[in-house]
């Protein structure tokens, strides 16, 4: 009698725990994120408490990302991936490793200009925290009308005091790609030469070392996301201080089109096996809580209007009017960004 009956119990129990494992198993996010800040750990698992559903991560720089969901293919376990950078989320769409989302909470929260392109399926990204392309120069020597436009970084005064990272990097296609839609691809070429012309010294490193490079007077002007001019003027290191005592920044084009923006966002993946919660998840990232935490940790502007962010050396830098080109364009026109940079040798 015994037996059957612990065989009963036991079916039984054995048959609640899988029921209870195939539920776990739904309540799963898979997150492929190029972001590694200390403040998105509060995010997820306020996330995670809100929804019960657990995120697993897999964090690793963009190129990394786009490598190894393209090798994964069909099999990717991805449901979301976050970027940095309008020409890479562009990069991955073109890639084919989104799908669209049709979302009225994106819909109404995240504004149009930051979303990927819609054909009426809805967008494949969306924008999360928005980050200025600024001018950085050093006090000392530079008047801030001669270097108040990205234009003027390749007027004849500034020769021989420019300094940028390479041309090539993400950063620099989006901003030339904004200047392509403003100025045409003559224009930005007359352009791209005359800052090569420029130059200080040939680009390398990434904006904090151009930020640096100001300090020290190896350069008298750069370009630096803002991001980075933010981040070191929170920094306790003396080498740091000092740095930014030297140097001013400029929001640039403010009489005429406006300072270059660009984006951190993400989208749902292709073959996303939670596609629920990947959306739930993109949704909950467009909430004001989940905003503050998502721009804060990089000290960047959340894409949401009525989010509010206690940052105040972000706040110290003011208000500034904005390029009010879509982003979606932005990415598209890198390719025709990097087609100039060669012909002009901008490395
Ligand atoms: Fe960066």
């Amino acid at each position: 009698m015994k037996i059957p009956y612990c065989k009963q119990l036991c079916f039984a129990a054995v048959a609640l725990v899988s029921a209870i494992s195939v539920h776990a198993q739904e309540k799963v996010l898979n997150l492929y994120s190029a972001r590694h800040y200390q403040t998105d750990d509060q995010l997820y698992s306020n996330f995670t408490k809100q929804t019960g559903i657990k995120i697993n991560r897999i964090e690793a720089d963009d190129n990394q990302l786009l490598t190894r969901l393209k090798t994964e293919g069909k099999n990717s376990p991805a449901d979301v991936i976050l970027m940095v950078d309008a020409a890479r989320l562009w990069r991955a769409q073109i890639d084919g490793l989104f799908q669209p989302v049709k979302s009225s909470v994106l819909n109404s929260r995240i504004p149009a200009n930051l979303r990927g392109k819609d054909d009426g399926k809805g967008a494949e990204w969306f924008g999360f925290s928005t980050r200025a392309r600024i001018i950085v120069y050093d006090k000392a020597t530079v008047k801030p009308e001669d270097v108040s436009t990205y234009e003027s970084l390749a007027d004849p005064k500034n020769s021989g005091k420019v300094c940028t990272r390479s041309g090539s990097h993400p950063y620099m296609l989006s901003m030339i790609g904004a200047m392509i839609e403003r100025n045409g691809e003559q224009a930005t070429e007359d352009w791209a030469k005359g800052v090569v012309a420029n130059f200080a010294r040939p680009p390398r490193g990434g904006d904090t070392d151009q930020i640096k490079g100001v300090a020290s007077g190896e350069c008298r002007v750069a370009l630096a996301n803002s991001y980075y001019y933010v981040r070191m003027l929170r920094s306790t290191k003396p080498e740091d201080k000092e740095a930014m005592s030297k140097v001013g920044f400029i929001w640039p084009n403010q009489k005429t089109s406006g300072a270059h923006i660009n984006i951190s966002g993400g989208g749902v993946a292709k073959n996303a096996p939670n596609r629920d919660s990947a959306v739930k998840f993109l949704e909950y990232l467009a909430s004001d809580e989940a905003q503050a935490y998502f721009a804060n940790g990089n000290n960047e502007w959340p894409a949401v209007a009525s989010a509010s962010v206690k940052n105040p050396t972000l706040d110290s830098l003011g208000k500034f009017k904005m390029e009010n080109i879509s982003i979606a364009t932005i990415g598209k026109n890198q390719i025709a960004a990097q087609k100039i940079l060669d012909r002009v040798g901008y490395k």
